[in-house]
């Protein structure tokens, strides 16, 4: 028997979601054992396109419940990715080359389709090893299975044999989801014409328990024929698939977007028909688009992962699909830097946790989970965060990371520590810089109101020096008290006149880190641009 190496009184404390769904797998567990001796966790995917950013945060999710449930209990743990390659493609997806290849070859299985990038033996062949390089390439730790080997290797057949005897308790779970006219014809199995290859189209018009086949129909070539439901001849349609496999493998836990919930349920009736139990399971709610859209993939509507990574570093990628689950996250750019900004508070913070379960609900426990354990966490001890390093990159216009960096040590020497998680910032403040906000920045000059608060505050900042971000802030909420103005509002007029935003940093941390002189300078050279330049209404 394994066992934790936690106390009674630190489990009791683990609240993230993944303890919580670790735990209640641990309960599962009681009454139903692992099949392999490991705790089976699945992932599923079609691969009739190529891997985004949900099968990134299906993984992700999984892997993040694998490795509580493991710390939770000590048992040994395998995460199954598998592509259901035996899958008939309906339409040639449209952001794929060579769509005449295809064309010929629609609703046959995936894995007998061409490449339609000619590199390698089939559709589901490239679809596949993208998908496993994908993986890889984020270092995800699976054991991969496609489809096809699982049913023309036999592993599929005993599980195949049980639904062809309990062929009409399989249908009764479905047939009351199908519109009356198509109960008739609905089958479990999908039989691939052996005149035509077509796995779309055939209809099953007898069943023969006695000898574990069935005859058929295909209605695209007229071919009529008997095979055996084993060794591939056959397939199953998609909600028996699932159950098809959580029966032969024992799959302990398997995650599914909100839309596969009634499948999920279908599912698990003819898991439990078949004589098995089905998974626990957990439903997530999809990503929406900007407006709250769904998120269409050949719309192009959402983000993909290379963009979020071109403006924020991965962990904030992985922070965003760690929080919330449950929710429907809106995935758009204007949200990278809030959760550049919060994974660098959880990165900062996590050295200085107690120990336990404080750590342990940290999500850098998870998001970081090699690292953690390694001793190898990167370090992050500044305050510089990704809101102020925008705001630095917005004044010094510059596409040069060697000059926000000598800006950087020159204020904050200590940032040289942090280097590793710094140099990843800095790269992508320059690219968010020149994508989102350069084009938007409008300096503006500082109406009558604000005029004097914005004066007193350069006048003190001419005999300031060196002063420290806090003085420098205390100098500011007091310029703008003594000319009695809003200050939220005073800020903002500080920051149209220094950075052409709306919005920015601390003040004082920013003229700090800028550099007070440098600050005036700038304040001084906008101020004589701005009155010496006509006003809008004087414009013709
Ligand atoms: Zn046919």
């Amino acid at each position: 028997m394994n066992s934790t190496s936690l106390d009674q009184a630190v489990i009791q404390q683990l609240k993230q979601w993944p303890w919580r769904e670790a735990k209640a797998l641990q309960k599962t567990l009681r009454s139903r054992k692992p099949k392999s001796g490991k705790v089976l966790f699945e992932t599923g995917f079609g691969p009739s396109g190529l891997p985004h950013i949900g099968t990134f945060a299906e993984v992700a999710r999984t892997t993040w419940v694998r490795r509580a449930f493991e710390l939770l209990t000590g048992e040994e743990t395998e995460l199954y990715a598998f592509s259901d390659n035996m899958d008939g493609l309906r339409k040639v997806p449209s952001n794929l080359p060579n769509a005449h290849l295809i064309e010929p070859h629609l609703n046959k299985p995936l894995c007998r389709i061409p490449d339609p990038f000619g590199t390698h033996a089939s559709f589901s062949g490239h679809m596949n090893a993208k998908l496993q390089e994908f993986l890889d390439h984020f270092g995800f730790d699976y054991t991969f299975k496609a489809s096809d080997a699982m049913y023309t290797g036999g592993v599929f057949n005993e599980g195949l044999v049980r639904i062809l005897e309990r062929y009409d308790a399989v249908r009764d779970v479905i047939l009351p989801t199908l519109s009356e006219e198509k109960r008739d014809a609905w089958s479990p199995f999908f039989p691939i014409c052996t005149a035509c290859g077509r796995v779309n189209g055939t209809e099953v018009v007898a069943t023969f328990p006695e000898r574990g086949s069935l005859a058929y129909r295909c209605t695209t070539c007229g071919h009529e024929g008997e095979v055996p439901v084993t060794d591939g001849h056959v397939k199953v349609g998609w909600k028996v698939d699932w159950a098809l496999r959580w029966f032969t493998f024992g799959v302990n836990y398997e995650m599914y977007g909100k839309d596969l919930i009634d499948s999920y349920t279908l599912s698990s009736k003819i898991c439990r028909i078949m004589g098995e139990e089905p998974p626990l399971g957990m439903f997530y709610e999809l990503f929406l688009g900007k407006d709250g859209e769904k998120i269409s993939k050949t719309k192009g509507n959402g983000l993909t992962i290379d963009e979020w990574l071109q403006y924020g570093p991965l962990r904030s990628l992985t922070l965003f699909i760690f929080k919330r689950p449950d929710q429907a996250s809106r995935l758009f750019f204007e949200v990278i830097p809030q959760h550049v900004d919060e994974y660098l508070m959880h990165l900062g913070q996590y050295p200085e946790l107690p120990e336990g379960a404080r750590q342990l609900n940290s999500p850098i426990w998870f998001l970081h989970h090699q690292d953690v354990k390694a001793g190898a966490l990167p370090s992050f001890s500044g305050d510089l965060n990704f809101a102020t390093l925008l705001n630095l990159v917005t004044v010094l216009n510059t596409d040069d990371p060697d000059i926000v960096w000598e800006y950087i040590l020159r204020y904050r020497p200590e940032a040289e520590q942090d280097r590793q998680v710094m140099d990843e910032l800095v790269a992508r403040a320059l690219a968010y810089y020149r994508t989102f906000i350069l084009p938007t920045k409008v300096h503006t000059l500082p109406s009558e109101e604000f005029r004097p608060a914005v004066d007193a505050l350069l006048t003190w900042l001419e005999g300031a020096g060196e002063a420290s971000a806090e003085a420098i802030q205390t100098a500011a909420y007091a310029a703008g008290n003594e000319a009695g103005v809003n200050l939220r509002e005073f800020f903002k007029a500080m920051y149209r006149l220094l950075l052409g935003q709306e919005q920015g940093p601390r003040l004082g941390t920013f003229i700090q880190l800028y550099g007070v002189q440098a600050t005036l300078d700038l304040a001084r050279q906008k101020i004589a641009e701005l009155e010496a330049a006509p006003t809008p209404e004087e414009q013709p």
